[in-house]
């Protein structure tokens, strides 16, 4: 922003969508704390006073020099773009340099700033045709201080037509955890009526951000992805883990595009396609998705908010995203979310055993950079013995496995119905008795090939592989006649097929079953949304048996 801000000509103001919609509180907290972040603001301190109608912004950004704050409210001026072209290049979260001249009618606007380097600040009020009518030193940190008093109090129209002081701030609320989610790395800290209200800590990633907003979510809950997908494009993918968590309604299936979240309504049908199947039903994932494109393949001049966007090659990005949520909902050694934390505790305990405690921290390395090849190898899962004839003992190098042997034959077979749901011919043929007539309709759309077989009796003579040679498969077929579409056939196909619980295994085909579970699609949970395994991680049962104790105490080690 050291070019200076500067009044947009004609031509560029006729391409822009009309002005900033400032019709709200949180309206104004978010067109504050977006100059505030466009600024490279680290540290953000909102205060809130909404029954004095009162906001006021504090960031650590890069400040104003005294000339930039005179002319900071007045219309349609801004240091972020300069020409039409720039309207394809924008990098920033603002440009149409309208929100603190919007500011200065709706409100009384008064801005602190001090540069970075410079040896003092400036203190200027703006009168409601946004030029300066009162400018002084003042004794302030570097960076900027907002303050929006007396909103809409010309406007009374505008203050009635708003919901209650209470609904306000928690439209205030969600939005500081939106942008917050899409910039973790800042540090905030929100006041409402001289108290502190919420604060939030920067984290390397949105899945320290998550937790923190997300009461019920914790970090292990989560699954994050990174794809560099062209040299300057990058997808961010934040996924509840599906046997972890999950919410009522699809309101944490979010998109963000450069740092800003939007409606994007096709990429968040994307998400809930890919992850069907994974939940139980009437559920839905959390899912956090960032988009980090060049800014010539966005047109943000959709909505005067910017909340809707025209986005360039969407099937390109709807296959992306659907490939990430694949990568992520799999388990494989790199994405297990404790696979760092279990190479740590193993070395760590390792240097701890060998030499005491001394050359413990040294020995811990950054975790590799994963390649592809490793997100998608296996891990080195070894079946050991069968629980109640139910779970299959797992050890892996990271832990144990506790995996529920009927639920995980499920995925296998469900999957695989998928991939072929074939129909084999059945000889003698299944008699179905007393079929209603949307019965008969419903085997027939699933493809089965039934006939009238005498009074109130159909003869079926098809039925899917997996039931063929069944004991129960005329029980099987009426349950698949009442109902569903050909994914729900298929569901219950694979859990009628699935091994019981209750039946003994071998070890080997205990083996058998763990590998082909392991590569399935979506190994997390069963087509009905029910956790299939349970891990004991070996960081874990060392904080459990104090495995650290023993480092340097009592043994003279
Ligand atoms: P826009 O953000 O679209 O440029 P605004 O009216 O929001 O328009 O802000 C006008 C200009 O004021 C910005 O372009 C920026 O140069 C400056 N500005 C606003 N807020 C800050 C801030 N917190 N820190 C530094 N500069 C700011
Ligand atoms: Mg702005």
């Amino acid at each position: 922003m050291s070019s200076g801000i500067q009044t947009l000509p004609l031509e560029v103001v006729d391409l822009i969508a009309a002005g900033e919609v400032i019709d709200s509180l949180a309206a104004v907290v978010r067109e504050l704390v977006e100059n505030s972040l466009d600024a490279g603001a680290t540290r953000i301190v909102v205060s809130l006073w909404p029954e004095h109608w009162r906001v006021r912004v504090a960031d650590n950004g890069c400040g104003m020099a005294l000339g930039d704050l005179q002319q900071a409210g007045a219309a349609h001026s801004t240091s972020k773009i300069r020409s039409c072209e720039d309207l394809w290049k924008i990098t920033s979260l603002g440009f149409r340099g309208e929100a603190l001249h919007s500011l200065a009618q709706l409100a009384e606007l008064e801005i602190w700033s001090r540069p970075a380097g410079a040896g003092e600040g400036w203190r200027i009020a703006y009168c409601s045709a946004g030029k300066a009518i009162q400018v002084e030193t003042a004794a302030i940190a570097p960076g900027t201080v907002v303050s929006v008093s007396n909103i809409f109090g010309a406007w009374p129209a505008c203050r009635q037509g708003l919901p209650s002081p209470a609904q306000q701030m928690k439209a205030v609320q969600a939005t500081i955890q939106q942008i917050a989610l899409c910039h973790p790395h800042v540090t905030w800290q929100v006041w409402l009526r001289d108290h502190e209200w919420f604060t939030l800590s920067p984290g390397a990633t949105t899945q320290q951000l998550l937790p923190q907003i997300l009461r019920q979510v914790r970090l292990s809950d989560l699954q994050q992805l990174k794809v560099e997908v062209q040299p300057h494009s990058s997808l961010q993918l934040l996924l509840g883990l599906p046997d972890r968590c999950h919410r009522h309604r699809p309101d944490w299936v979010r998109v963000a595009v450069n740092g800003r979240m939007v409606k994007l309504p096709e990429l968040e049908q994307t998400i809930l396609s890919a992850t069907s199947r994974t939940l139980p039903r009437d559920r839905y994932p959390i899912c956090f998705l960032h988009l980090v494109i060049s800014p010539n393949q966005i047109n943000w001049n959709r909505h005067p908010a910017k909340a809707e966007i025209y986005l360039h090659h969407l099937s390109y990005w709807q296959e992306q995203v659907t490939l990430a949520i694949e990568q992520a909902l799999r388990i494989s050694p790199a994405i297990l979310p404790e696979a760092v934390h279990i190479e740590r505790v193993g070395k760590l305990l390792k240097a701890a055993e060998a030499k005491g405690v001394y050359g413990a921290s040294r020995s811990i390395q950054p975790a590799p950079v994963e390649t592809q090849e490793k997100a998608h190898s296996l891990i080195q899962l070894r079946a050991v013995a069968q629980v109640h004839n139910t779970y299959i003992l797992a050890e892996h190098p990271g832990g144990l496995w506790l995996v529920e042997q009927h639920i995980a034959h499920e995925r296998v077979l469900y999957e695989q119905l998928l991939q072929s749901f074939q129909l084999v011919p059945v000889e003698p043929p299944a008699m179905l008795k007393a079929l209603s007539p949307a019965q008969r309709a419903q085997l027939q759309r699933i493809g089965l090939d039934i006939e009238p077989f005498g009074d109130q009796l159909w003869a079926v003579r098809t039925a899917p592989a997996l039931l063929q040679k069944r004991d129960d498969c005329a029980e099987a077929l009426l349950e698949l006649s009442w109902g569903g579409d050909l994914q729900a056939a298929q569901v219950a196909t694979a859990c009628r097929s699935a091994i019981r619980n209750g039946t003994p295994l071998s070890l080997e085909q205990m083996q058998t079953l763990l590998d082909q579970w392991q590569r399935t699609r979506n190994p997390r949970t069963c087509p009905h949304g029910r956790p299939i395994h349970l891990s004991l991680e070996e960081s874990a049962l060392a904080r459990f048996f104090r495995r650290h104790w023993v480092i340097g105490k009592s043994h003279g080690i």
